[in-house]
């Protein structure tokens, strides 16, 4: 047996062969290796510089062309962030700016940079609120039909160019329904009517009926075959922040009432004054709109209370009472009474905002506009008229919680006087 010598280094234990202490004078392997890294990273440290890339430009759209443009990771550069994010100069671009960028969204279409261009798309459709129809024939031309919200109020011609599509082309079929779903015109309407009547022959290959796919954009078709919003257009929003005093829409208020499915309290997620200006446009009777719910049980499915305008919200009758109680999974919401550190700010914002939940905003928590769905489209069917219930407000943990995950929704059916809430994740 070969005889092992110790590694010379102080506080090292290992021993080595003689042929590896002569290669690397006495050390171990990983003794050397970590030499070598320790020697990488002074390196670094002292030839590393700062680059500001935003030096003296003052044009937001050329400081958003900087920002989405691809750079290979350097160790010796660090780049120094812009004084805003990329959400706060898409929201504040002026309409001819807005325009310069989805031009330049048009040009990177031509040279195949589609995941950037999709990425500027979204904002603009997002935080700024415009439409792109401009770049869709050339992302047709590249076979690219999503994210179908690029798609919304599209004019005739690509609706009809899809109407057709979608009969034709399997391959895309899911998207091609998306993108016709955000279309979501009266045409639309009336082929998805059709479809409900009379599903086509691809139907079975579908995992929801076609005519289903208008929930993902917000609308179902109602008894007459015409378009039902799901949401309300206006839209009205949180920030970050302890609240002081009383809030026209306050969060996680206390209710003494006891979850009938787990037996822990319920949690008044939102409390709403009716009367407030920034939340009349909810156009709900009565003066307070508390929506409860237990903060577990909402987790594994929808969870319905009463409702009325006088600041009740109840167990509803229409829960089934689960055999077995639920356990709260790890990682959920944390408990009821740890207020989050977000308040209403009640500024308007678009209806789209934060409608494409991969944009991340800096805030998602919300009172009206349209829901982000982290899954698929979830509106709960209203236990009382079986009508789709209406997105009222969602709140993201998020927004209060560097930890926090996931997304608690609100619905409301104004006639049944019910509400529901329902969790998505990850
Ligand atoms: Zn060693
Ligand atoms: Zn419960
Ligand atoms: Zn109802």
């Amino acid at each position: 047996m070969t005889e092992r010598i110790p590694c010379r280094s102080a506080d090292c234990r290992v021993t080595i062969l003689p042929r590896t202490a002569e290669k690397t004078g006495g050390y171990c392997m990983p003794c050397v290796q970590n030499r070598e890294r320790l020697e990488r990273e002074e390196f670094i440290r002292r030839n590393r510089r700062d680059v500001n890339l935003y030096e003296g430009i003052t044009d937001p759209v050329e400081i958003l062309k900087i920002m989405c443009e691809r750079r290979v990771p350097d160790p010796l550069i660090r780049y120094t962030a812009y004084e805003k994010t990329a959400e706060e100069l898409y929201a504040s671009l002026s309409g001819a700016d807005a325009e310069r960028m989805q031009a330049y969204a048009a040009e990177l279409i031509s040279e195949d940079e589609l995941d950037i261009t999709e990425d500027i798309l979204l904002s603009l459709v997002c935080f700024r609120g415009i439409h792109v129809h401009d770049c869709l024939p050339a992302l047709i031309g590249k076979g690219r039909y999503y994210p179908g919200i690029l798609f919304r109020q599209a004019p005739s011609a690509i609706r009809d160019f899809l109407l057709d599509q979608v009969e034709k082309d399997a391959e895309n079929r899911n998207f091609l329904l998306l993108a016709l779903a955000w279309v979501g015109d009266e045409a639309v309407a009336v082929r998805f009517n059709q479809w409900r009547e009379t599903p086509p022959v691809w139907a079975g290959e579908l995992y929801v009926p076609p005519h289903r796919y208008s929930l993902e954009a917000g609308w179902v078709l109602n008894g007459e075959g015409s378009r039902s919003d799901l949401f309300y257009k206006e839209c009205r929003t949180f920030e970050k922040g302890t609240p002081s005093g009383v809030e026209p829409a306050a969060l996680f208020g206390e209710t003494g009432e006891i979850c009938r499915g787990c037996g822990n309290k319920l949690t008044v997620l939102f409390d709403l004054d009716l009367k407030h200006p920034s939340l009349r446009f909810l156009d709900m009777e009565g003066e307070r709109l508390k929506i409860a719910t237990c903060l577990s049980c909402t987790c594994y499915d929808f969870l319905f209370t009463d409702i009325d305008g006088k600041g009740g919200s109840g167990w509803s009758r229409y829960n089934p009472v689960p055999a077995v109680s639920p356990v709260q999974e790890e990682g959920g919401p944390p408990d009821a009474g740890e207020r989050p550190a977000l308040r209403f700010s009640g500024k308007e914002r678009g209806t789209y905002y934060a409608a494409v939940w991969t944009q991340e905003p800096a805030v998602a928590s919300q009172v009206g506009g349209h829901p982000t769905w982290i899954q698929d489209a979830a509106y709960p069917d209203c236990p009382g008229c079986s009508a789709k219930m209406t997105f009222l407000a969602q709140f993201s943990w998020e927004d209060a919680d560097d930890y926090g995950e996931g997304i608690t929704y609100a619905f409301v059916c104004k006639d049944c006087q019910v509400a529901a809430t329902h969790f998505q994740q990850t």
